[in-house]
Parts: C-alpha cells; structure tokens; sequence
C-alpha cells in the first residue's frame, strides 16, 4: 500500500514568497565548514527566521505550493538553510507535483540522517540535515528512476548555491 500523506495537495498556489538567505543574521551557515553543528534551539530561534525556525527545529511543513524552488529550473546546489551543508544538487530535482520540491537522491549518504516517524497516524522516513540535524521532510518510495525514491523536502530550509553567475 502507497501512503499518500499530503491530502492538501489540492490546495492552490496563492503568494510566491521571497526565500530568506538567512547567511548575513546566522553565524552558523556555513557552506564550506563541513563539521557537525551542534547549537541549541535557544540559540537557533534567534538567527532563524520563525519560519525556517519552525520547520527546521520543531518538524513543521510548509504549505504546500509555496515554495519558489518547487518548479525552479536553477542550476546549483540546494544547501541547508540552517547550517549550509550541501544537501541535493539540481540535476536531482525532478517535479513530483506533490506541491514541496522533491529529489530523488541527496549529493551525498552522509549529507542526509533517515529517522523512522511515527507521527500523524503513519510511519514514514524523516529526512534531517547531516550537519545540524534540522527537519528537512520525508522520503517517499515513489520517486523516479534511478533510484525510485522521493525526498520531499521544504522549500523553506533549503538555499540555493548557483552554478554560474554572481550569488
Ligand atoms: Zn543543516
């Protein structure tokens, strides 16, 4: 059986909101230092903004069809909002219509921790930062080739590195 957890796949897109490069305000977003963040979310509430705070610390979701990356064609590296750990590239993007962007494999195993979750009734995979361990969202095993998987993530904890072209 294929659990379909996102009933509110049906709701519409209404604001395109700007995404929050939060690298000026926190000190922890690091995108070259690669070594384990461990910071309190005392300390996490007061860099993050309350969005990213809220998902990234305290397992959240977006609204679904709000994030500017779920149908982004932009060439890069998607990193941790909170920590900038290199999370997903985006040649492994693909558009699952589930309303989050989705990839079907990270840019590297330890650059993603699986959790089991029980929550809400269903068992699913939690997908958290290898770096800082903030929430990023789920897998799903309905993914495209060539791994068949879906990582659901939040458009919200996620930043993006541009290939080519001034930050
Ligand atoms: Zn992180």
């Amino acid at each position: 059986m294929t659990l379909i957890s996102f009933s509110a796949c049906a709701q519409q897109p209404n604001k395109q909101k700007t995404t929050t490069i939060m690298e000026k305000m926190n000190p922890y977003y690091k995108p070259k230092d690669t070594s384990i963040v461990t910071v309190s979310n005392e300390v996490w509430k007061s860099v993050l903004s309350p969005e990213l705070y809220q998902i990234a610390r305290e397992k959240g979701t977006e609204r679904p069809f709000t994030s500017p990356f779920e149908n982004s064609k932009e060439v890069g590296t998607f990193h941790c909002a909170a920590c900038g750990n290199a999370l997903f590239k985006s040649s492994a993007k693909f558009e699952s219509g589930c309303g989050w962007p989705s990839f079907f494999e990270p840019i590297s195993k330890s650059a993603i921790i699986f959790t089991p979750d029980r929550s809400h009734g269903m068992i699913r995979t939690e997908v958290q930062c290898g770096k800082c361990k903030g929430h990023l969202g789920h897998v799903f095993e309905d993914g495209p080739p060539p791994t068949g998987l879906r990582y659901c993530i939040n458009g919200v904890v996620l930043t993006i590195e541009k290939e080519d072209g001034p930050k």
